[in-house]
């Protein structure tokens, strides 16, 4: 199997190529040349296997310049029930309305990206160590994703963590999630300043060519191929413990914001997996929802995107997006530059006149859920169900509720626990006791490792020279 970039501009790589790559050097994703099919015998062969059986069968299609005694060492080292608190990694569960919840956040950091995270981390050791490479990754969060990174790389040989984050601006819970962590190897900064801020200095070490190439900087974004492989997985594990056999087909409902859950949720969909639909749900920073009702895409700026109580669906742009636009165009790569330059240079872009493929094809619907449809999707399971959802996961039920048809089976991916978000949760049924995991409860009473740093990229270059050399 080969990567191509869907601006068409890169030679085909390999799989460990492209595990270590952000961005395509041409500024666009890489693909795969093709999507392996799954036939009828496969599909029945893998319904009864364990998680990490099932995500060797998948991830070798994909990964297949990996030796597979070592691949298959690797997943079962990722995805142990000591890592993600049950056996079944991700049990499928039915609230009494009939929907049914996927648990994608039983990993370290409680949200679904523990899931591609922890392949990520075992997989760039594995890919370094062959390569005798080592790498400094460099990262800015508001708090998933840097706490995901950082659980997954920590104590990972060759392999470095600076993350930036805004001091003051995260919640108790997520500070102390990232700065309790005191492995040698992870570097936590508090940058005087927004998130925003915090992205610009990354940006700014990165076009330092020099020092990029010499400390050999790089990146865990959502844009990162190894995170959709990883993330299919679930997809297929989930249609097989909502379904008897598999002549049935199911609907997967997503909290979406950058477009990497649900983006594997599509490339399950292209490899024979029966999906009916794949439903998008965003929250108030909607472009997502308005593309798949209207087919027009409109990026926001910064300064429109809405700060909610999901914030890990707050977004201006999909990341992800151009991943799907690409396939939607028949992998068209000079059409997708076309595209994209027209989002740097004006509104954005219109392909309503694909919205029957979009919708027939591809399974693709959409909706958006507000801060009131939250509180009152949080509200209804706990007194119908007696249990708490998280505020993204409630997006999720709230569309899915509203776009369910009759006989149609529902999967709602759960992206997170409610203990992340308690603040969000008093709001919704009052002060009530958030369950949280074993061996969290002291988590804010920890001791905390962290430098605090004015809004200057050379003090983040300076803090990487002491420690890397
Ligand atoms: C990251 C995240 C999302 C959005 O996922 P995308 O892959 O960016 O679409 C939703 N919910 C939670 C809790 C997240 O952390």
């Amino acid at each position: 199997m080969k990567y191509i970039s869907t601006r068409g501009g890169v030679a085909p790589q390999a799989f460990s190529d492209v595990l270590l790559m952000g961005l395509a050097p041409d500024g666009g994703l890489m693909m795969p040349e093709h999507y392996p099919q799954i036939s009828q015998i496969e599909l029945g062969n893998w319904r009864n296997l364990s998680y990490h059986n099932l995500a060797f069968e998948i991830i070798s299609l994909f990964a297949d310049d990996i030796p597979v005694e070592d691949l298959h060492d690797l997943l079962k080292r990722t995805y142990r029930a000591e890592t993600f608190a049950t056996p079944e990694i991700t049990p499928v569960r039915t609230l009494s309305d009939g929907i049914k919840i996927q648990a994608l956040s039983n990993g370290p950091t409680l949200a679904f990206k523990d899931m591609a995270m922890q392949f990520l981390g075992n997989a760039f050791e594995y890919v370094l160590a062959k390569k005798n490479q080592k790498i400094n990754i460099l990262g800015a969060t508001s708090g998933d994703t840097g706490s995901a990174a950082e659980y997954a790389l920590r104590g990972k040989k060759g392999i470095n963590v600076f993350m930036l984050s805004p001091k003051g601006r995260m919640s108790a819970f997520q500070r102390a999630q990232m700065y309790s962590l005191q492995d040698e190897n992870i570097v936590n900064i508090a940058v005087e300043g927004s998130f925003d801020d915090c992205q610009d200095l990354v940006k700014a070490v990165q076009n330092d060519a020099p020092f990029k190439q010499q400390y050999a900087i790089s990146t865990v974004n959502s844009i990162n191929w190894g995170r959709i492989v990883a993330q299919v997985v679930y997809y297929f594990y989930g249609y097989f413990r909502a379904t008897e056999h598999n002549g049935e087909q199911v609907s997967f409902c997503v909290p979406s914001g950058n477009f990497g859950n649900i983006c594997a949720g599509h490339v399950a969909k292209q490899m024979g997996l029966p999906i009916q639909r794949l439903m998008v749900a965003t929250n108030e920073n909607d472009v997502l929802d308005q593309f798949f009702r209207s087919g027009e895409y409109r990026p926001r700026t910064t300064a429109n995107t809405y700060i909610t109580s999901s914030p890990s669906m707050d977004i201006s742009k999909a990341s992800n997006f151009e991943r799907f636009v690409f396939d939607l165009l028949g992998r068209d790569a000079e059409a997708v530059r076309g595209l994209w330059g027209q989002l740097t240079s004006a509104q954005g872009f219109d392909l309503s006149n694909k919205l029957p493929q979009i919708r027939e094809e591809y399974g693709f619907v959409s909706g958006k859920s507000l801060h009131a449809d939250r509180l009152a999707t949080i509200r209804a399971v706990y007194e119908q169900d007696g249990e708490l959802l998280d505020p993204h996961t409630a997006d999720g039920v709230k569309v899915a509720r509203a776009l369910r048809e009759a006989g149609e089976t529902v999967v709602c991916l759960e992206t997170a626990l409610a203990a992340k978000f308690e603040e969000t949760i008093a709001e919704a049924v009052g002060q009530v006791n958030v369950p949280r995991p074993q061996g969290l409860a002291d988590l804010e009473s920890r001791p905390q490792t962290v430098r605090d740093i004015a809004c200057d990229a050379d003090e983040v270059k300076k803090i990487i020279r002491e420690k890397v050399y």
